[in-house]
């Protein structure tokens, strides 16, 4: 081959090959650039797709990247949020700090988030979300943004929070349970503390459940005990704590108690509540609870202790009888388990022949001789003993007990009246002491002559007393009462006179009799001289009126002379004996 030809033909060849590799190349470029389009878009798939939220952030916080589970999870498409202020779309980023990991993100920094809950303003949306937040770099190695990615945990916070529901409340009746009871307990007794309030904890244990339970069945007495849970949250106000700690078992928290005999009324209102019968499937049940109750300061100042306390005096209510509460501090407990015990032994002591009547004389100290007696009421109580009707009267006035109990005493007094009378004594009266209620009760008329007739007592031998303040109450009232009594034939005396407010105008308009001049102005005489002029102008009074006067209390030979130096002539008192029981009386009569 000739030099020249070789020539040419490695120039053709380098010329070839200078082709080929610019074809190559320019292939190469065109297959990368397709390439890159396509990883961009399968990136930008990636993306999109993702399980989890991604999203871009610049160095402004402005949204560069929001792909589809953002837009998902929030309702807001990209165009909406694209290139703008992350804070101003979602106003928790700033309200609970998403911003400052967002800014440390940017310092260069990879952080988690603790959880958040996010909401979108002008939508019902929220929920709770966790991220974990980089930075994101630009081709020469500086952070241009934040990179995001957001993971949706909200049906696992519903879990933990329902978890968390069930740890803390009782799964049966919804109440709170032991452990939330004793949170709500300490919290409230740090809340008293630091304001020194009151707070009461009461523990009931409803009783004979497991008699249910053994004879219903579990699902009755399960009903049953939802019943109960909502009676209990009813008998109590809003921010007061109802707790279920055990099977039967339940307890409460009062909190801002005024006084302590407010958690003996709720107590009583709680066992109002519950003994009301319940309908359980078809079943009407009965059931009553005991309650023990403690009270922040007195029995103790923390959760523990109170809890105890309660607990045991719970005992002590189960064993006093059951339905019924007891409180911790004994000397309260006393003053208001008296009065129970009281109410609970009224209702019997008629029928258990527990009432006596004593007999007290009554004295016309012209003749020294006895013309009458006053009957005086006593409790002979199988535990207590012999009860005054100072400690009795009142309790059985408000329960009602009263009407019945003088009904007793009416008949009695005249059946006791009679016998004297048969023994000579003609005009012999006895004189009965008349509450508020009894007097104003529609039936005492109709009880007056019964008593009458039944022992055959004259009316006339026969005297109401009613204490001043009781006639003073409703004068209009009074007035008729008395007008209707003096029908019947029998007298009226105004007791404790001088005690209470009388209005002199109808002082005279009032069918009465005699004035009792009250002891407590005899007591003192004849030295106090105010006492004495009071007494004194009192029998000029009642004299004046065409009353009798009879003085009260008379203990001493100086308050008999005094007296009788002012012309009252009937007098009683232990200077001449004090009540006797109807035997005795006989014996002092006959001697
Ligand atoms: P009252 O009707 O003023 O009865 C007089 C009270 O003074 C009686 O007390 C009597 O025992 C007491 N007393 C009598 N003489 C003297 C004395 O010389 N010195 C002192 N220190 N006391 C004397 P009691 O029996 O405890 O009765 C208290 C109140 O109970 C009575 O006051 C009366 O209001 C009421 N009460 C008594 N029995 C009945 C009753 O059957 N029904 C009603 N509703 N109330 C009754
Ligand atoms: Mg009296
Ligand atoms: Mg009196």
């Amino acid at each position: 081959m000739a030099p020249m030809q070789s020539a040419e033909l490695l120039a053709s060849i380098a010329l070839f090959v200078v082709a080929i590799y610019i074809i190559v190349r320019q292939v190469k470029a065109i297959r990368a650039e397709q390439e890159l389009r396509e990883t961009n878009q399968f990136a930008t798939e990636i993306i999109q797709n993702a399980g989890e939220g991604i999203v871009v952030y610049d160095r402004n916080l402005r949204y560069r990247v929001w792909n589809r589970f953002m837009e998902e999870l929030t309702g807001r498409a990209a165009d909406e949020v694209m290139g703008r202020f992350a804070p101003e779309i979602f106003p928790h980023i700033r309200e609970q700090h998403v911003d400052e990991l967002l800014r440390r993100a940017l310092a260069g920094e990879m952080v988690s988030s603790p959880d958040v809950h996010y909401w979108v303003p002008g939508t019902d949306r929220s929920g709770w979300v966790s991220a974990i937040y980089r930075p994101h770099f630009d081709s020469r190695g500086k952070i241009a943004g934040v990179i995001g990615l957001i993971r949706d945990i909200t049906e696992r916070k519903a879990a933990e929070q329902q978890i968390e529901y069930q740890a803390y409340h009782d799964a049966l009746t919804g109440l709170a349970n032991r452990r939330l009871f004793q949170e709500h307990l300490t919290l409230a007794l740090a809340l008293a503390q630091r304001r020194s309030r009151l707070v009461a904890v009461l523990f009931l244990d409803l009783d004979h459940f497991k008699l249910v339970n053994d004879s219903l069945g579990h699902s009755i007495g399960d009903a049953l005990l939802r019943q109960v849970a909502n009676r209990l949250k009813a008998s109590v106000r809003e921010g007061d704590t109802v707790a279920r700690v055990g099977g039967d078992e339940f307890t409460i928290v009062l909190q801002e108690l005024a006084k302590r005999e407010d958690a003996a009324v709720v107590a009583q209102k709680v066992l109002r509540m519950i003994s009301e019968p319940v309908d359980v499937t078809g079943h009407r049940l009965y059931v009553t609870t005991s309650i023990g109750i403690t009270l922040y300061p007195d029995d103790g100042d923390d959760a523990e202790t109170l809890l105890k306390n309660a607990d045991n005096a719970m005992y002590r209510a189960k064993a006093e009888g059951r339905n019924m509460y007891q409180m911790a501090t004994q000397e309260l407990n006393r003053s208001t388990q008296d009065r129970m015990t009281l109410e609970s032994g009224l209702h019997v002591a008629i029928e258990r022949g527990e009432f006596e009547l004593f007999y007290q004389p009554q004295i016309d100290v012209r003749t020294m001789r006895i013309i009458g007696m006053e009957a005086l009421l006593r409790w002979h109580h199988p535990e207590r003993g012999l009860i005054l009707p100072a400690d009795f009267i009142g309790v059985a006035e408000e329960r009602g007990f009263i009407v019945v109990i003088g009904d007793w005493v009416l008949r009695t007094a005249c059946r006791q009246a009679r016998l004297f009378r048969d023994r000579g004594m003609p005009n012999f009266r006895v004189a009965v002491n008349i509450s508020a209620r009894q007097f104003r009760d529609q039936s005492l008329v109709q009880t007056i002559e019964t008593a009458l007739a039944e022992s055959g007592v004259h009316p006339s031998c026969l005297e109401l007393e009613i204490t001043e303040s009781v006639a003073m109450e409703n004068v209009e009232l009074t007035l008729q009462i008395l007008t209707t009594l003096r029908k019947t034939g029998i007298s009226v005396a105004i007791d404790d006179f001088g005690t209470g407010h009388s209005s002199l105008s109808y002082l005279k308009r009032f069918p009465i009799d005699a004035l009792k001049i009250d002891r407590a102005f005899v007591e003192d005489l004849p030295d106090r001289v105010e006492d004495a002029a009071i007494v004194r102008s009192v029998i000029q009074l009642a004299h004046g009126l065409n009353l009798r006067v009879v003085a009260e209390g008379v203990e001493t030979k100086a308050q008999l002379d005094f007296l009788k130096g002012h012309d009252c002539r009937e007098m009683q008192g232990h200077y001449f004996s004090i009540p006797l029981p109807a035997s005795e009386f006989t014996t002092l009569l006959e001697s």
